[in-house]
């Protein structure tokens, strides 16, 4: 069993690892990965009983708390709708005026939770940041204090001040460290901070204690807000779901939520609204702008009758549109599951930054006292030959900058944030990325092998010439249509004609090659060269740079039909743009003819072609080049799905409404869009640059400081802030992966 928990409160990263950790660790939980980014709990378990044990982990750790548990591809809201629509009105029962709608969609669940986080997030930093206030106010009175007054009373009042000063920062950190040790947590930020403080105390130096607490909760306050941030960014995606839909019964305008239509629903879609859920137009005509769903402004113009996907917006008039998918069907409800739910699969940088931080900081901790225990013991030896503490307080103070630094923050958050940027990113250039992994393996990826029907071209075949041999054209192509009947093939499609009386009595396709029919005890074949020699029926050898279809009839050959197949204008410029980001190969695996094949090489700029092919064949080819390279396989889900599995990545045509295909790839591109894989790839360089900036320049930083702490030359103060300093900025530069953002 698998569910998504939404969490809450989760604004520490280290804090993400453990917490993962430990309910990995639960019997009967098979895989537990939490993402960070945007606070969700991927549980895969066996019994209730380990998933109730997981969600009381979750709620005693620290702030965290579960928000909602969802089952994955979860269908609900339904029976809200049966009762929405019986009565006519809203869920909460208000008549429909333009003002009171508003308070009916906060009357839903989702929308009340997430506001009321919204107002709880703001409430929690104003009361952080009034505790900062107040602290750096007696701080500074007692640093005044210390300077200008004498005598033993100002040296109370100073001292007063900064008990002040401590406690009002200090005190969350205390109660933390407290819940944390009494759970046999140990090497946490807050225990560090709490225990560096107690020992700059110990050595007298109260002011330092107390910046290193106001610091500290500085630091966490401009990390929450950055963190915030960052995963705003992706509610900006969000973007792409409508608030509301205008449901019309009888004429009347019911506003609801697109969670609560159902199909055959009639809406009405103003201008410049977003479409809630995909749908046909009613109207006569439509003019859609599809940028929020490709990331390229383009305005589609629809007529009566053709299909909307949800995401675009209508730059037209009013019109009216039949539901045709349910919201989490829809275009935007399966972009926005994709979405949220890429980053369970964690990228080679995060898994080496979680090994990472389990070392670093006990290894960082140990050092810490072995510096505060022997090197005293050690420098009183070698100096004086006997057995006492030598500069004690110089050696302890270095062991606390220690402490304070051996917190890998900066590592530990900026490293899934910008996984996460970057998924955003990709997806509002009209990518979805299945996971933080295949942005590794784009970035690495030097071999890229296409499809080529309805990849590289349109699959919208047109038929060019009919060639028939013993019968009349019209009855070869009844007995094509007929054959071609059960067919999903895009071939088929254009194969069939407007009407046969032949009806066929068993049909059987050949992925790959074609389909043989019986009907009326004739045995029908049509498909390419490959399927004729395997049936051993002999046929002309025709060259040409269309695909033909030959037609056989109880083993003799009947006709050939021509059919073209456009290349898809954008295929040339993504395949240029993808061998300047690095792909050495470019190739075509297609079970077309080679001229054909050719034709389609020569006019988008693939170098390699290997035609005719079946199913299994290029599954061996790509199972080869993987030797060879890392292999991007781009299809379109029609006789290549076991191909899609052994590539390194799958990258799927849009098709949202082809499950199949967007099941069995790592990638896919919406609305059919080739520029989109470019684009992707060009974001997947982008993010693994950054990414090794920033575990570069913060595991360096550490170096460095951890060489000032150890010739004592480091103040805990700024140890503390050099370390918020690291974490900051390697956040900032996460934020550079949005740089191609909208
Ligand atoms: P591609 O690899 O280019 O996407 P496919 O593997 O889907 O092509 O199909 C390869 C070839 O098999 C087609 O070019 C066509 O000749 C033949 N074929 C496949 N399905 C059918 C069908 N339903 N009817 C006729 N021919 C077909
Ligand atoms: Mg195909």
């Amino acid at each position: 069993m698998k569910k998504i928990i939404q969490l809450e409160g989760l604004d520490c990263a280290g804090c993400a690892i453990e917490l993962e950790r430990r309910i990995s660790k639960i019997d009967g939980v098979n895989t537990a990965s939490i993402s960070f980014a945007n606070q969700r709990l991927i549980l895969e378990y066996e019994n209730e009983q380990a998933l109730r044990t997981a969600i009381e982990k979750v709620n005693s750790f620290e702030k965290v708390r579960v928000l909602e548990e969802k089952q994955t591809h979860a269908h609900n809201g339904h029976s809200h709708i049966e009762h929405a629509h019986q009565h006519g009105e809203c869920l909460c029962g208000c008549s429909h005026t333009e003002h009171m709608h508003k308070h009916c969609q906060t009357s839903e669940n989702e929308t009340n939770i997430k506001g009321k986080k919204a107002i709880k997030w703001n409430h929690a930093h104003m009361k952080k940041w009034a505790m900062i206030a107040a602290s750096a106010l007696f701080f500074i009175i007692g640093v005044l204090v210390g300077e200008f007054a004498q005598g033993v009373g100002a040296k109370i009042w100073q001292y007063v001040a900064y008990a002040i000063a401590y406690a009002s920062v200090g005190y969350p950190v205390w109660l933390a460290t407290l819940k944390n040790v009494r759970q046999g947590r140990i090497f946490d930020e807050n225990f560090l901070m709490a225990l560096a403080s107690v020992g700059a105390m110990c050595l007298g130096e109260f002011a330092e204690a107390v910046l290193v607490m106001l610091l500290y909760q500085i630091g966490e306050l401009l990390q929450a807000i950055a963190v915030g941030s960052s995963r705003r960014s992706l509610a900006d995606l969000m973007a792409l779901k409508s608030e509301t839909a205008n449901l019309l019964i009888n004429g009347e305008q019911i506003f609801v939520q697109p969670e609560q239509l159902k199909i055959g629903d009639i809406l009405l879609v103003k201008a410049g609204e977003k479409i809630p859920v995909d749908g046909v137009l009613l109207s006569d005509e439509a003019i859609l702008d599809t940028k929020s769903l490709t990331g390229e402004a383009e305005y589609k113009h629809v007529k009566k009758g053709e299909e909307m996907l949800s995401g675009c917006i209508n730059v037209g008039g009013m019109y009216e549109m039949k539901v045709i998918r349910p919201y989490q069907d829809s275009a935007v409800g399966r972009i926005l599951d994709l979405v949220e739910n890429a980053a369970s699969g964690k990228a080679e940088p995060e898994k080496f930054i979680t090994k990472f931080a389990r070392y670093y900081t006990p290894i960082v901790c140990c050092l810490a006292l072995a510096m505060a225990i022997c090197m005293p013991i050690f420098a009183g030896l070698i100096t004086e030959g006997k057995l006492y503490f030598k500069d004690f307080a110089r050696w302890l103070h270095s062991a606390l900058t220690f402490l304070v630094i051996s917190c890998p923050c900066a590592l530990v958050i900026s490293v899934p944030l910008t996984y996460f940027s970057s998924i955003g990113a990709c997806a509002s250039k009209g990518a979805l990325v299945k996971g933080a992994t295949f942005l590794d393996i784009l970035n690495k990826a030097d071999l890229i092998a296409f499809d080529k029907t309805g990849t590289l071209t349109e699959g919208n075949f047109t038929v060019c010439s009919i060639q028939a041999e013993g019968l009349s054209e019209e009855e070869l192509l009844e007995l094509v249509t007929a054959a071609e009947v059960g067919s999903a093939h895009p071939i088929a499609k254009a194969l069939m004609g407007e009407k046969t009386s032949l009806k066929a009595t068993s049909v059987r396709e050949f992925p790959g090659r074609g389909v043989r029919a019986e009907m009326n005890g004739d045995v029908i074949l049509v498909g390419n060269a490959v399927l004729f020699k395997q049936h051993a029926v002999e046929h002309p050898h025709i060259h040409s740079p269309y695909t033909l279809i030959y037609v056989a009839k109880n083993g003799v050959y009947c006709g050939v039909v021509e059919i073209g197949d456009r290349v898809r204008k954008e295929a040339k410029d993504a395949v240029a743009e993808l061998k300047a980001l690095g792909f050495e190969r470019t190739m075509i695996l297609t079970g077309d003819n080679e001229p054909r094949s050719y034709k389609v090489a020569h006019e988008t700029g693939v170098q390699e072609v290997y035609a005719t092919l079946l199913p299994d064949e290029k599954l061996q080819k790509v199972k080869e080049l993987k030797r060879e390279g890392v292999v991007v396989y781009v299809g379109d889900g029609i006789n290549d799905a076991p191909v899609m599995t052994v590539a390194d990545c799958a990258v799927s045509m849009g098709q949202l409404g082809s499950a199949a295909a967007v099941e069995a790839s790592d990638l896919v591109l919406i609305s059919d869009n080739l520029h989109a894989l470019p684009h992707a790839v060009k974001i997947a360089k982008r993010t693994h640059k950054i990414v090794v900036e920033n575990i570069v320049f913060s595991i360096a930083m550490k170096a460095i400081f951890m060489i000032l702490g150890l010739c004592n030359l480091l103040p805990l103060w700024l140890a503390v802030m050099a370390d918020v300093g690291v974490m900051l900025l390697a956040v900032l530069n996460s934020f550079r992966v949005r740089g191609s953002w909208k």
